[in-house]
């Protein structure tokens, strides 16, 4: 296995909005941008020209927010488009009011193929409760230049947001239709620790979020898209034909990938990781693997996730510093199951079968069985003259299933437990 898809992190917005929790500061100051944007790029260089991005197939440049680096944008997404020869898909994430027409048609003819624009509402108030900087005309404006110039647009949206009403939300996912766009996401409003909007419900300005009135929002979300020729695929997205995030769909089927960036995560299995170690600095995964990185123990971690602390990037001097997470051959596996089971066309037989190996047969079993009875999934008949063992029946979610996520990945999530 080598790296098939990287994701490089911007840390920055120009305004932290009231419920955010992620790892992005505001910053106007250009040449700290610029200069963020120029080591991004030296970064891509030195892995592409070291051969780590040879099989990369997806690339995906999120935050924060990715366009306030600007034309420094546009170069880090040519620099990728020269180290990754293989590239089929490369995202930009774009907030509406740091997109441009001529930053959107750089940004086309540098090489990206889709921008993902964080929309969250087309109602102004509901914007303003949540601390946006746009409105959204400005919103409606962005896709449309982003559209012009060739891009692949998908629209993030919230449900939960303060003041929203049923029909609002309605409103918000026909604007999203109307826009053009061929990919909407939905996510719903959580509060987080210490954020803004914490304090603000905390003093009654607002309510909190109400369960059932998202889950009721995820419904319309679902009917709505549906009718309008979207198709779900993963339990927050929704795609026209052909329009489905690849680089998304590789996190929920085990692909191995590279994060680049503060607070970014990577996952490689442990061949790919030991190449790695020493090109960016990784750190030893207990006495798995040999001093200099050749050689993987038959005892090693079957799968390595780790995360970016500090704001060195890979090959800089002192390099970055990560925490890492090792996973056994059953914990991937139950990763793999859990995470397939987000996606509408859940887990083939194959993918079953190759878990039975390190998961006890009973529990996996058990686990199946529970979920069906319990309405969360069911299994697809296998086409005539195909059956389990040849990979041609899958599990998949129910709507139920979809509705109580939690409960269904959770079954499958406990399989990791030895
Ligand atoms: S634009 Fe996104 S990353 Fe930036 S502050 Fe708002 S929610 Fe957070």
């Amino acid at each position: 296995m080598a790296i098939e898809a990287l994701y490089l992190h911007v840390p920055f917005c120009a305004l932290k909005c009231r419920y955010c929790d992620f790892d992005s500061a505001p910053c106007r100051d250009a040449g700290l941008l610029a200069g963020y944007a120029g080591r991004l790029r030296s970064c891509v260089e030195r892995l592409g020209a070291q051969g780590f991005l040879g099989a990369c197939r997806t690339a995906y440049i999120g935050g924060g927010t990715p366009t306030l680096l600007g034309a420094g944008l546009a170069e880090v997404v040519r620099a990728i488009r020269d180290a990754a020869p293989a590239l089929e898909e490369l995202t930009c994430e774009a907030n509406p009011e740091s997109l441009s027409a001529a930053l959107a048609f750089a940004l086309k003819e540098a090489g990206a193929t889709r921008l993902s624009l964080g929309v969250q509402s087309f109602c102004d108030e509901e914007l303003a409760a949540l601390g946006r900087l746009h409105t959204a005309a400005r919103a409606r404006v962005a896709v449309s230049e982003a559209r012009a110039a060739g891009l692949n647009v998908s629209v993030d949206l919230m449900c939960g947001i303060p003041l929203q009403t049923a029909a609002s939300w309605r409103d918000t996912l026909e604007d999203a239709v109307k826009s053009g766009a061929g990919h909407v996401s939905v996510y719903p409003l959580t509060v987080e620790e210490g954020t803004a909007l914490e304090r603000l419900i905390d003093r009654g300005a607002f309510a909190e979020p109400d369960e059932d009135f998202q889950a009721c929002c995820m419904e319309m979300a679902r009917e709505v898209l549906f009718q309008a020729g979207f198709a779900p695929y993963e339990v927050a997205s929704y795609a026209r034909p052909g329009k489905a995030c690849r680089h998304n769909v590789a996190y929920w089927t085990g692909v191995p990938y590279l994060g680049v960036g503060r607070s970014a995560a990577s996952m490689l299995d442990a061949r790919t990781y030991a190449d790695l170690r020493d090109a960016l600095g990784l750190p030893e995964a207990g006495a798995a693997f040999g001093p200099s990185g050749e050689g993987v123990a038959a005892d090693a971690p079957a799968r390595l996730r780790f995360t970016q602390r500090g704001d060195a990037l890979p090959g800089e001097d002192p390099g970055p510093v990560f925490d890492l997470e090792c996973l056994s051959a059953r914990e991937a596996a139950a990763e793999d199951l859990m995470l397939g089971l987000r996606m509408t066309g859940g887990v083939s037989a194959e993918l079953l079968a190759r878990a039975a190996a390190v998961i006890p047969r009973d529990a996996l079993a058990r686990a199946v069985k529970v979920a069906c009875a319990e309405g969360l999934a069911f299994w697809e008949d296998a086409p005539a003259g195909k059956g389990p063992a040849t990979g041609g029946a899958r599990l998949m979610p129910t709507r139920r299933g979809w509705l109580l996520g939690n409960e269904l990945y959770g079954l499958f999530w406990d399989l990791a437990a030895s």
